[in-house]
């Protein structure tokens, strides 16, 4: 399984706390599509994508024009998203704004 965990902020005196981290499933969900899911119905273009952590979704990054991943938060709940860019190992807590990293095992 893959746990999340805050990501230690040097810059801030308290580690702040994320409360959506067992929202969660054990079993990461395979990604729902190869590309932003809105993006590809609508024919749109994406600069980064994210994975929503609880269901899967697929949608582009605050850069990108649609900021799809970010609306599927903002409608659904879903409070976690990770990058599926390649190389890159970490999360993002969309309401707490807190970047989250894999829990060492
Ligand atoms: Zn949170
Ligand atoms: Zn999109
Ligand atoms: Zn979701």
């Amino acid at each position: 399984m893959t746990g999340w965990t805050v990501a230690p902020d040097a810059g801030r005196v308290e580690q702040p706390r994320c409360g959506h981290l067992d929202q969660a499933p054990a079993e990461e969900p395979p990604a729902a599509a190869r590309g932003c899911v809105e993006c590809l119905a609508a024919g749109g273009s994406w600069v980064h994508l994210r994975k929503c952590l609880l269901c899967g979704h697929v949608g582009c990054c605050d850069s990108s024009p649609g900021q799809h991943a970010w609306s599927h938060a903002d409608t659904t709940g879903h409070a976690l998203a990770r990058s599926v860019e390649k190389g890159e190992d970490w999360a993002w807590c969309y309401p707490d704004s807190l970047f989250l990293r894999p829990e060492p095992s």
